[in-house]
């Protein structure tokens, strides 16, 4: 089964407007130094697994209060047994978002179609021609596959994680202009926060200002009018431990029932 390395029970913020709990799968394809769980990528510091059937248990008890689970990581679509694990969360009856890196798009699809998911949210980490050297993922063609089939499916939405340094406004404009279909509903920008990153160097970068997030997701996003709301509070996904500190997630949108269904 899978390879589960915790589980939240419950939590108001890893999918917006929704009570769920979360598991957070290990292992990871990627290697983005600003990544907020070390401990869910680099094996060495991996904890015991918790085991399965008692997540599914939990969720069998807890169906009624729960409005959905969480399925994050690492990278759970490297898990080989992430669909059936799916198919058991399924026929408890959950819904399920699963948050992924992008590097699977066959698989998303396939969860897709077998409505084994409900809602994606698709990391957009940095310009395509930037993920060999920055996050050491040599394929950035899968990202752009699983990015584009979320925005065209309309099942989830996009985010980047904003580094100081490193996500100016050009470099966001580049990102942006390469998905004409990003808009003001389906991409979503989130403030870095130091403190325990992949590579520690990141940790002495300072935080980004919720104004700054603002005002970059403002000046990409063509619009001038719409309100930001706060809608989450991680890093890439969420947060395994200290789960105190939180990132922000911004989204410019004038519908809050439109395509992200989890707004
Ligand atoms: S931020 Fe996400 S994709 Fe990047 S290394 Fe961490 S878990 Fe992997």
């Amino acid at each position: 089964m899978i390879e589960c390395s915790g589980f939240n029970k419950v939590s108001l913020v890893d999918w917006p407007g929704r009570i769920a709990a979360t598991v957070f799968l290990r292992r990871c394809n990627f290697r983005c130094p600003w990544c907020q769980n070390p401990e869910l990528v680099e094996s060495s510091l991996f904890d015991t697994p918790v085991p399965v059937d008692d997540i599914l248990h939990y969720l069998r008890r807890r169906r009624a209060m729960l409005d959905g689970l969480v399925v994050t990581g690492g990278e759970p679509t490297l898990s080989r047994y992430l669909t059936l694990f799916l198919t058991r969360v399924k026929e408890i009856g959950v819904p399920v978002k699963l948050d992924t890196n992008g590097s699977h798009p066959e698989l998303v699809c396939g969860l897709l179609d077998e409505r084994l998911v409900d809602v994606i949210a698709v990391d957009y980490k940095v310009p395509l021609r930037l993920y060999g050297d920055l996050v050491g993922f040599k394929n950035p063609e899968c990202v752009a596959a699983t990015i584009a089939a979320v925005l065209r499916r309309r099942c989830g939405y996009v985010r980047t994680t904003i580094v100081p340094g490193l996500h100016t406004e050009e470099l966001l404009a580049e990102m942006v202009k390469a998905f004409p279909e990003l808009n003001q509903t389906n991409y979503r920008l989130q403030g870095f926060r130091p403190g325990n990153c992949l590579d520690p160097a990141y940790n002495s970068l300072p935080p980004i200002a919720p104004e700054v997030i603002d005002h970059l997701a403002r000046r990409i996003v063509k619009s001038d009018s719409h309100p930001v709301h706060q809608l989450d509070s991680c890093p890439d996904g969420p947060v395994r431990r200290n789960g105190h500190q939180r990132l922000t997630h911004y989204v410019l949108h004038t519908h809050q029932s439109s395509t992200a269904r989890d707004t």
